[in-house]
């Protein structure tokens, strides 16, 4: 997979919205921080433990997202 191709196939993944589990709001995946759990919480209730996408994205298994099926439909 190209470089080009992974970057698309994030952008899109961090397009998709995502509750916060503290406070219910919705954000999208790109403004969010992973805690334990695969639990989600946005940038007013996250805590020092977690991870913001910028850094869970890197470890991604890319071609798992069903992003990857069609990145001529990413742009
Ligand atoms: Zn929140």
């Amino acid at each position: 997979m190209s470089e080009e191709n992974k970057e698309k196939i994030l952008k899109a993944f961090g397009k998709r919205a995502q509750r916060c589990f503290g406070c219910f709001v919705a954000y999208h995946f790109k403004d969010m921080y992973l805690g334990e759990d695969a639990s989600y919480f946005c940038e007013n209730c996250k805590d020092e433990s977690m991870f913001h996408f910028d850094d869970f994205s890197k470890l991604l298994d890319i071609s798992k997202l069903r992003e990857s099926k069609g990145t001529h439909n990413l742009d």
